[in-house]
């Protein structure tokens, strides 16, 4: 059956970047929203932390895309959340050599990293987009109580060989450790976009779609 739906923004993807557009349009304007989502719209209860079905429902083409030879399996988020969904988490910034190189090398244009007015807005930049999604991720540093066997070992093992190593920043906030973030977090501990900004989207007022 078809339905007919209008909307002033139409955003298709709500994976890391169209969850953040919605929320944020949503924050500026009045206009009606839809994002659209080819997956399914799953939340934590879902989760059971097998992987067979989690791949299946939450992987885009049920986590077997892969090279045309099949020698990599590409895998991509598939659900409402996209990646966010299923990501393991880690949060880097983007590095500013990098972003000079890739506006040298590929005509990249748009955001910059110091206070600037980007896109003619008054204000807006690189560094006060990251400020807000670091703070509406809850992104930050794990405690030492939450750092893994392996990873305590690792670090333990560079330590005593003099090579620098340093903990990940991660999105989550009140994660038990369970490990099974890459097939969606059970306890809504990882901060990905389904909770946060999709949340913040729909309380305003956008509209979700299949
Ligand atoms: C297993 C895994 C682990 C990862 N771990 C990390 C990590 O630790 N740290 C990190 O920084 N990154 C990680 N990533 C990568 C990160 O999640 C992605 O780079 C990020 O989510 C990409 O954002 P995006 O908005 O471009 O696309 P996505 O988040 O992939 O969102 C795209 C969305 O669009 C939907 N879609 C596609 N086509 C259509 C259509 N025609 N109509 C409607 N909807 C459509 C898809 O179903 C999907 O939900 C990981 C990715 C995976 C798969
Ligand atoms: S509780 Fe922590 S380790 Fe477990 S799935 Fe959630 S974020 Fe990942």
């Amino acid at each position: 059956m078809s339905t007919n739906l209008s909307c002033d923004f139409l955003i298709i993807g709500s994976g890391a970047a169209g969850g953040v557009l919605a929320a944020t349009l949503s924050e500026h304007t009045t206009k009606s929203i839809i994002l659209v989502e080819k997956g399914g719209y799953y939340t934590k209860s879902f989760f059971n932390q097998k992987e067979l079905p989690m791949a299946k429902a939450l992987y885009t083409e049920g986590g077997q895309r892969a090279s045309l030879d099949s020698g990599i399996p590409i895998r991509g988020g598939g659900c409402v959340g996209g990646g966010t969904t299923v990501n393991v988490a880690l949060c880097f910034d983007p590095i500013p050599r990098v972003w000079e190189g890739w506006k040298r090398d590929y005509g990249l244009t748009g955001f910059s990293f110091g206070e600037a007015n980007d896109y003619g807005v008054p204000g807006l930049s690189m560094s006060k987009c990251l400020q807000n999604v670091r703070q509406r991720c809850s992104i930050g540093t794990p405690s030492d109580d939450l750092v893994n066997d392996n990873n305590r070992l690792f670090n333990e093992g560079c330590q005593k060989l003099g090579i620098g190593s340093q903990k990940f920043e991660l999105n989550m906030k009140g994660c038990i450790g369970c490990g099974f973030c890459a097939l969606g977090c059970s306890y809504d501990a990882k901060q990905g976009t389904m909770i946060t900004y999709i949340a913040d989207a729909l309380k305003r007022g956008a509209t979700t779609a299949r």
